[in-house]
């Protein structure tokens, strides 16, 4: 690690609390202005930033108006983004853009990104600096959980929170208990964050870790990447968790440097921290693991995977639109084109990422391969728009969910897999590792 170089900035070091806390605890605490919570506590807490999107936010101005609160609490710390169905995709994705632009400019918001500037929300408000560790953030959005992989507490909750959080600036939470994963080793090569997070979901269950924080732990957390641990944290809420998070490293502070965001707050687990269960995990032993519908615990490795001939694969979403995914998946397909009645939806989550691809010839070759390129958005990842799912058909998807008609017609299916699998699939018109 790593910590050693930052322990000056250990927010911890010098009140030694009066019993020990996971990560999780101490943000919580340092928020409720207290020296301990413990697990089914409620606690009342500041929030560093509340987040909203074009769905969630328009419920959230209605509560906040009807409770007649008359301005945000920060202009800078609130973040409204129309991601889900932009560019409008009708008439009632209009309205509602129109109503958090609205809102935005009359409060003076700071942080509300609109088509033109905008991506999908977990992946923007890290590229934006807007979120940093030790941070506490909330958002309208249950996959808000994301900004854990970046030493934050941060987790979804409803329109309703959001509204109270925009007007006070705080948000009442139950201090979740916490289940440690201790990851040793590397992961092989074509073998990615998603695949581990899936092979975790796949062990545990969508209900695995029920309210829980899922803290990584472990010399193997320092071997993934950033956009790896984005990847992971993004989806604990599949597990059923309260929220996921990594400690912080050089590879962390890094990151934050190079996005402008504030001077990291570095909590650490205390050693005798109290967890409920602890999971080992070696990483070299993971493999390229895929969720069959409609559930991403149903995982399966490929030696227990047949012919699955696909209709439609999508590389995007805030799991796996960052463009370290668009790389690999562009390094898998390069050569090659995407077989014969397949459709290849390439989405970079962000207006940065489409532009650093753009120049580093990766959607010149993903068209050319025969992929479309599509503008930032969320898109089909939620049956929105850009490749709806019809009868019958199936699709791989980089996305984290793959619930009954989550992309389009209830009879259609969802494989969920990383950008490295949804390319190679893509090429052979059925499900593929990546070699
Ligand atoms: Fe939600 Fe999908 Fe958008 Fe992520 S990409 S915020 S999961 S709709």
């Amino acid at each position: 690690m790593t910590a050693d170089k930052n322990k000056k900035t250990l927010v911890s070091s010098d009140t030694s609390p009066p019993r020990p806390m996971t990560m999780t605890q101490k943000i919580i605490a340092a928020h409720a202005g207290k020296d301990y919570v413990s697990p089914g506590e409620i606690v009342m807490a500041n929030v560093d930033l509340v987040l909203g999107n074009d769905i969630t936010s328009p419920v959230a101005i209605a509560e906040f108006d009807k409770a007649g609160a008359k301005s945000v609490f920060d202009r800078k710390k609130v973040a409204l983004v129309m991601d889900h169905f932009t560019p409008n995709k009708d008439i009632k994705a209009a309205e509602q853009c129109k109503c958090v632009r609205t809102f935005a400019k009359k409060h003076g918001v700071e942080n509300y990104f609109d088509t033109g500037d905008v991506g999908v929300e977990h992946a923007l408000i890290p590229e934006r600096g807007l979120v940093t560790s030790g941070d506490l953030v909330i958002g309208a959005d249950s996959h808000t959980c994301t900004y854990g992989a970046l030493g934050a507490f941060s987790t979804g909750i409803g329109s309703t929170d959001m509204a109270a959080a925009m007007a006070t600036g705080k948000v009442w939470l139950k201090v979740p208990g916490a289940l440690r994963f201790k990851l040793t080793g590397k992961l092989g090569r074509y073998v990615t964050g998603k695949d581990l997070i899936l092979h975790i979901i796949g062990m545990i269950g969508v209900d695995g870790a029920l309210y829980k924080s899922m803290e990584f732990t472990g010399e193997g957390v320092h071997t993934l990447s950033v956009s790896d641990r984005l990847c992971i944290a993004n989806m604990a809420i599949e597990a059923g968790a309260k929220n996921g998070i990594f400690p912080v490293d050089d590879k962390t502070i890094e990151f934050l440097k190079e996005h402008g965001a504030d001077e990291p707050r570095i909590y650490e687990a205390d050693p005798d921290a109290e967890y409920e269960k602890t999971y080992e995990i070696d990483l070299s032993e993971v493999r390229q693991t895929v969720a069959f519908p409609h559930l991403p615990e149903n995982t399966r490795t490929f030696d227990e995977i047949g012919d699955i001939p696909i209709d439609q694969i999508v590389i995007g979403s805030c799991t796996n639109g960052r463009l370290e995914d668009l790389i690999i998946a562009a390094e898998v397909m390069r050569g090659h084109r995407v077989a014969p009645g397949v459709r290849a939806i390439i989405i970079p989550a962000t207006q940065k990422i489409y532009l650093e691809a753009m120049e580093m010839g990766l959607l010149r070759e993903f068209i050319e391969a025969g992929c479309v390129v599509s503008t930032p958005t969320c898109g089909p990842c939620l049956g929105g728009h850009m490749g709806i799912l019809a009868e019958g058909e199936r699709c791989v998807a980089t996305t984290n969910r793959n619930f009954i008609g989550r992309m389009g017609h209830p009879k259609s299916e969802v494989y969920l897999a990383s950008p490295a699998v949804a390319a190679a699939s893509a090429i052979a018109g059925k499900l593929a590792p990546a070699i």
